[in-house]
């Protein structure tokens, strides 16, 4: 490949497009003649003023992001949000739904238990994670403040494939690792949030995108950086945001919308989780647990028969120029991460690897 890059399937920090990281490069000691880098700009000056506007206007281009919606750049990954969530909307009925769905719907739960009274509406942890709840097995609560889904789980590498109805209760989803893969309905959820790090820049970013009638309502101990108003009413500057990253985010917008959208990013995410599913079906060597419907398009886990064929898979993946398909910690396995950056070529690659250590190791 290009620059000698390999073909990385981190779950993130994860692959950026080559064309991004090259007009960074390019614009790294003088950007468009200001005569320093954005690295080393105010974050109030005209010149970086012009970076944050055309970001988010990009992103609103991207999702298709109603007028009633706010979009917020802020820092502590979608791990702060899991306390911001509850901080800013559990303050009606001081309750909320969690469908427990993986890892970090889990850890989302459990912090709002700080704020408030959880209702666990579905878990998936007797099943191991093995997939998606269906509408009806939801036990939902007319009266929650919202409900809490994770819409991509990232690393037990399942995805919900329909919006949960959830009345009138406002849904929120963390979409950290699927956030612009393909297009979604925003005027579906009351609030998404997204660890920036996956699909849309490097790690110091978090993507919040509220509905304005969220707003306003905070519990009054948060702290002011945590209140999504006074963020949403600075225009993200009520300190300094994470200037380098929103910029790089602003690049993969213009990237994204140079080629074709997410109707573009879709089709070929498709293709790639296609590809392996593919191979792992037509496989009576590999195994992947999660339930057909309930796959991730970008997080695919699956286990070859034993754990020293899976760290022998590992090794070799990483001498045939690839890394990181060893999964979570708290899987075991392995696990392909195919963001939106991964090219086809890379998934192909991956696949042509497969069929060799199957048939050298069956
Ligand atoms: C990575 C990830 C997180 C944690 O994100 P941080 O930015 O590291 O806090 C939370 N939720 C999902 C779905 C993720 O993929």
């Amino acid at each position: 490949m290009l620059y000698d890059r390999i073909y990385n399937f981190s779950a993130g920090p994860s692959m950026l497009p080559v064309e991004v990281l090259e007009s960074a490069r390019d614009n790294m000691l003088n950007y468009e003649g200001s005569g320093m880098s954005v690295m080393e700009m105010s974050h109030r000056s005209k010149v970086y003023d012009d970076i944050i506007v055309k970001a988010e206007a990009q992103m609103r281009k991207v999702m298709n992001i109603p007028d009633n919606y706010k979009v917020i750049f802020m820092q502590g990954g979608a791990t702060l949000q899991f306390a911001m969530v509850p901080m800013n909307l559990m303050n009606k009925n001081h309750k909320a739904d969690y469908i427990v769905t993986g890892n970090f719907s889990g850890k989302a739960a459990k912090e709002a238990e700080k704020y408030g009274k959880v209702n666990i509406a579905w878990t998936g942890k007797d099943i191991n994670f093995s997939r998606i709840p269906r509408q009806e097995e939801l036990k939902l609560d007319p009266e929650a403040d919202y409900v809490h889904i994770c819409f991509n789980n990232t690393i037990y590498g399942s995805c919900w494939d329909y919006i949960p109805d959830t009345g009138d209760v406002p849904l929120v989803a963390d979409m950290s690792s699927c956030i612009m893969s393909e297009p979604i309905d925003v005027s579906k959820f009351a609030l998404i949030y997204a660890g920036a790090q996956k699909n849309v820049a490097p790690a110091g970013l978090t993507i919040v995108i509220v509905r304005e009638d969220m707003l306003g309502n905070v519990n009054p101990i948060t702290p002011t950086m945590c209140d999504y108003t006074i963020n949403a009413e600075a225009k993200s500057m009520h300190n300094t945001p994470p200037c380098w990253c929103i910029y790089i985010c602003k690049l993969v917008m213009d990237w994204l919308l140079a080629n074709g959208g997410l109707e573009a990013r879709k089709a070929i995410n498709e293709k790639k989780a296609a590809l392996l599913y593919d191979c792992l079906d037509h496989s009576d060597f590999y195994v992947t647990s999660i339930e057909k419907g309930s796959r991730s398009k970008m997080n695919v886990r699956f286990n070859t028969p034993n754990a020293e064929l899976d760290a022998k898979f590992v090794k070799e993946s990483v001498a045939a120029g690839m890394s990181n398909l060893k999964a979570h910690r708290s899987t075991g396995g392995l696990r392909a991460s195919i963001y939106n950056c991964m090219p086809i070529e890379g998934v192909e690659y991956l696949v042509d690897f497969m069929k060799k250590f199957e048939a050298e190791n069956k």
